[in-house]
């Protein structure tokens, strides 16, 4: 509910004493016509040809067969004969609150992120990084018509990875610190805690703020507990399969201390290394692997499934990471190929041999996404663009391509971008179909997602609060993300070069 809160606080509808309204009065009484396209039921898969989407005030009040259709006087009419309409898509896992470059400001990101979103279709993000106060300004801004953007919901920043708002403690050492911590997310707005690392004897003073503040916990699994542990306090969305392939293993907690070792070595575990009498692991999850039991797996996934636990894979981080030869994982185009915030090599490349821990990893956590979703496990897209050269909304969709090469159906790797996010916000009946009553955020696009997921990429036209972006308006976006991308590079340059 916590979710649903923040969700109604964004929506523009609410608060009648906002500036500029007359503006939006006006633009609340044109009706606009979608007229001809194939709308389809991300729900059932139903396809329904020939229809009109009439659209009003940032709403969709009507989806009617063109045969029954009576146009209003005034309306505008838009032409999508032979088109398929779906609904807006969401990138659950965005990290665009984060200097892209080092100490360039945060502020400028909206202005290479926002317009991408857009062009690509991506209608909602969730943001799981960087400064509350900036992604709030953001969001409220986009809510109120001010600035164009998708919507947005946030969990603000990690715990455990710095201070979550300017005076809040860190590191975490006590059950205060914590307890400050969550206070300071509530605080902020955010819809979640989003977990990155933690003492495990902090654990329980987690659970009891969690609770004080109704705020829900995500994020990954760190070393220090189990995802079963997690299920069971009710972490409610994993991000990047963390934990799974530790708690498939069939001596899960031998597994995970050895990860910790890797992970924070102490003085004794790098002599043992040195004179051999422990063997340090060439990667991490190959240990893993080894130990990766299929009976241990379902097991799991069964208890994630009852537990609806969402599972955020972001399988593109992988592919990049293995150097996939995989056409699913494209590099996307200068400048738009954000460099990453940290040195990074291996892109492009050569693949890694099958045989390689990575190469296997992906294979395997692939398997994984299919098994937890054949079990009932909830999927959800995200790409976590900008990081390894994930271009914002470009991204989103080589994730849905991998989500189908993982085992998905094209129709339900589009649910995990629609339909699965309104029923994890809990917003059914606003969100996630086009259906009337439901928000006005669409894709126009030249051909059936439904028969090839690359089809989602086939983008004709855009509609964000019932904005509509056509060709035109959407080629204006790019160029102008293209033009703050080269702004943000040749800022970040001047830095490098006043540093020398
Ligand atoms: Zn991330």
């Amino acid at each position: 509910m916590a979710v649903l809160a923040v969700w109604l606080a964004a929506a523009p509808a609410h608060g009648a004493a906002q500036a500029g309204r007359t503006a939006s009065v006006r633009q609340s009484a044109v009706v606009t016509a979608l007229v001809g396209a194939t709308v389809i039921d991300v729900v059932s898969g139903e396809r329904r040809r020939d229809q009109v989407v009439v659209v009003q005030g940032g709403t969709i009040r009507a989806v009617v067969p063109r045969a029954t259709w009576r146009r209003p006087r005034g309306a505008r009419v838009v032409s999508v004969m032979g088109k398929f309409v779906i609904p807006g898509l969401w990138d659950m896992h965005v990290e665009q609150a984060l200097p892209l470059w080092d100490r360039a400001p945060v502020d400028s990101n909206a202005a290479l992120f926002h317009p991408l979103f857009l062009a690509y279709g991506v209608t909602g993000v969730r943001d799981v990084a960087g400064s509350m106060a900036v992604v709030r300004g953001w969001r409220d801004a986009i809510a109120r018509g001010e600035r164009e953007g998708p919507r947005i919901i946030f969990t603000g920043p990690k715990v455990g990875m710095a201070a979550v708002a300017p005076g809040a403690p860190f590191p975490l050492a006590t059950a205060a610190d914590v307890e400050a911590t969550v206070a300071a997310l509530k605080e902020g707005g955010a819809s979640a805690a989003y977990l990155l690392a933690l003492d495990p004897d902090l654990f329980p003073a987690l659970e009891a703020s969690l609770a004080r503040h109704r705020m829900p916990l995500e994020g990954n699994v760190p070393l220090s507990t189990s995802l079963r542990a997690q299920a069971g306090m009710g972490q409610r969305v994993v991000d990047h399969m963390d934990g799974i392939l530790v708690a498939s293993s069939t001596d899960e907690d031998a597994v995970r201390r050895t990860l910790q070792l890797v992970d924070t070595p102490t003085w004794w575990s790098r002599l043992a290394w040195r004179i051999g009498l422990l063997t340090r692991p060439e990667y991490p999850s190959a240990l893993a692997l080894e130990a990766f039991s299929e009976p241990r797996a379902d097991s799991l996934f069964a208890l994630l499934a009852a537990r609806r636990v969402y599972q955020v894979p972001t399988l593109r981080l992988l592919g990049v990471l293995n150097r996939s030869g995989d056409s699913a994982v494209r590099l996307p185009p200068a400048p738009l190929a954000l460099r990453p915030r940290r040195p990074f090599n291996g892109w492009p490349g050569e693949p890694y041999p099958s045989d390689h821990a990575l190469a296997r990893t992906q294979a395997r956590l692939q398997w994984s996404v299919g098994a937890m979703h054949r079990a009932g496990v909830p999927i959800l897209a995200g790409s976590d663009t900008p990081n390894l050269y994930a271009a914002p909304g470009l991204s989103l969709h080589d994730e849905l391509a991998l989500l189908v090469r993982s085992g998905l159906t094209p129709l339900e790797a589009l649910q995990s971008a629609t339909w699965r996010v309104a029923e994890y916000l809990g917003a059914t009946d606003s969100l996630g179909t086009v259906a009337p009553g439901r928000v006005a955020d669409l894709l126009v696009l030249s051909a059936d997602p439904t028969l090839d997921i690359a089809n989602s990429r086939r983008i004709e036209m855009v509609m964000a609060r019932g904005q509509l972006y056509d060709a035109a308006r959407i080629d204006a976006l790019r160029a102008r993300a293209t033009r703050s991308a080269s702004e943000i590079e040749t800022y970040w340059i001047r830095r490098a070069e006043t540093a020398r």
